[in-house]
């Protein structure tokens, strides 16, 4: 099966091959700055990539998929978050990149095989550094070392600017120790209180871009197979990331860094950009205690990933009701089957969805497809076919496996808004209700009818006089 991505270079959709000297495929995404709670536009390419990421170990089990996700644990937002707590910087960092893993565990994605902190990767920064001075790429100023965007003859390919429309349209505040507007940072002083390490050039730390420059070739080796992130990293980030590695290295052509650049399109409210500057941000554990993981990863993944994505409460709701409907036909097979089977990944069974998805990561294609499956999934159960819809159904969590979707017992979901307790209280009401009923007690049946309705149950009666319960949504 052949997998095609739009590549950012390319400026189109291009047929994805592994390298022939390799048994690896490599997978570089640009993670957080962790100084507080990231917002939902942040989870996009966290969970866009990770269906990428599980794409690729379905498409080619016999390659070695590494996916590496960076931590930025040293920046300006951050020293400014330890200051006006009055903590260490190292307490802020750990706080807010556990929280992060723990948010985007719960929506369903998996951890990346190798997690760098910027922190941890100073000496590769800082001989990359030297080796962009050494050809003469970059220079020494002021206590700052800058790269010099003349230097590198492929600048802007990625974003589609030339460097003549970057210099004449620069309204940056321009340093005085710059020799063209748009050099960018590589090294530059700590102020008081900040951490600082130290280098040839004087102590200090290192810019943004040079962190992900030299995390990716240190975690990863060039070229990195697929390097991502959202729309707004193609410039200047990953337009510099590229431009230090490769002339760090004297490699003229942009992908001896990165062989295919995939970037994903923004998240809107009314329309607008969410964005903190704009203040029209909401966070993922804001949105978490009204709505499982799964709701939000449905959403994300209910729009190709390229294009931009309204979130309104609207989108939520829909998404719920079709997780409610798919696990809802789960269910029902699981009760008139037994257990489901998990479905083997990468075989006939996942098929379909694997050739959406191999197509641009078309996610609303392979979403559109879950839900033909289900349909076939309930017309059998409504003919009776048990065999055939326990295939079905086997068929159906495989297939959604690949989006990191329908992965919780079906029971679990419809039932995960009771506690242990409340749990107890009506499985004894339920076994209760099926006894008195073989019993013909109707009075007593028609009591725990309606002490049920009242805590928001709904029975559902299986084979054999058992009996099963959800929440009503
Ligand atoms: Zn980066």
């Amino acid at each position: 099966m052949s997998l095609t991505l739009h590549d950012t270079l390319s400026r189109r959709k291009v047929a994805f091959t592994p390298r022939p000297d390799s048994n690896r495929i490599t997978l570089y995404v640009c993670g957080p700055t962790v100084y507080n709670d990231v917002h939902i536009g942040n989870a996009r390419p966290v969970v866009v990539f990770d269906a990428l990421y599980r794409l690729l170990k379905a498409v080619y089990p016999d390659h070695q998929v590494v996916y590496a996700r960076n931590v930025t644990d040293v920046d300006d937002k951050i020293n400014a978050a330890a200051q006006a707590e009055g903590v260490p910087i190292r307490e802020i960092t750990e706080r807010f990149a556990e929280r992060y893993r723990t948010d985007m565990g719960r929506l369903g994605a998996l951890p990346p095989d190798l997690e760098p902190r910027a922190t941890e990767h100073i000496a590769p920064m800082r001989e990359l550094i030297a080796a962009l001075i050494g050809n003469g790429a970059a220079y020494a100023a002021e206590g700052h070392v800058l790269f010099d965007v003349t230097r590198y003859a492929a600048y802007g390919a990625l974003s589609g600017r030339s460097l003549g429309d970057m210099i004449a349209g620069a309204r940056v505040e321009v340093a005085p120790y710059k020799k063209n507007p748009q050099d960018f940072v590589l090294w530059k002083p700590s102020k008081p209180g900040e951490p600082e390490w130290p280098s040839p050039w004087g102590p200090g730390r290192p810019g943004w871009h040079i962190e992900c420059s030299a995390m990716t070739e240190a975690t990863l080796g060039l070229p990195v197979d697929i390097h991502g992130g959202g729309h707004d990293l193609i410039f200047p980030h990953h337009e510099n990331e590229i431009a230090q590695a490769c002339a760090a290295h004297g490699a003229e052509q942009p992908r001896a860094y990165a062989r295919y650049w995939m970037h994903n399109g923004f998240l809107t409210m009314d329309a607008e950009k969410m964005s903190k500057s704009l203040g029209n941000v909401v966070r993922v554990r804001e949105l978490l205690e009204r709505w499982p993981g799964e709701v939000l990863r449905f959403a994300l993944l209910s729009a190709h990933y390229r294009a931009p994505l309204d979130w309104t409460d609207a989108l939520l709701e829909q998404a719920k009701k079709s997780l409610d409907r798919l696990y809802g036909a789960l269910d029902d097979a699981r009760r008139l089957t037994g257990e489901i089977g998990r479905g083997r990944i990468g075989t006939e069974a996942d098929r379909a969805v694997r050739e959406l998805l191999c197509d641009d990561l078309n996610t609303p294609g392979a979403l559109s497809a879950l839900f033909a499956t289900s349909d076939r999934l309930r017309a059998e159960l409504r003919a009776g076919q048990a065999s055939a819809a326990a295939e079905t159904a086997e068929v159906l969590v495989a297939e959604a496996s690949l989006l990191g979707l329908l992965q919780d017992d079906p029971h679990a979901w419809f039932t995960r808004g009771a506690d242990a307790g409340l749990s107890a209280r009506i499985e004894a009401l339920v076994a209760e209700r099926v006894q008195v009923r073989a019993a013909k007690n109707w009075a007593r049946a028609d009591e725990i009818r309606a002490e049920l309705t009242a805590l928001n149950v709904e029975v559902l009666d299986g084979p054999g006089g058992t009996a099963t319960w959800r929440l009503k949504a």
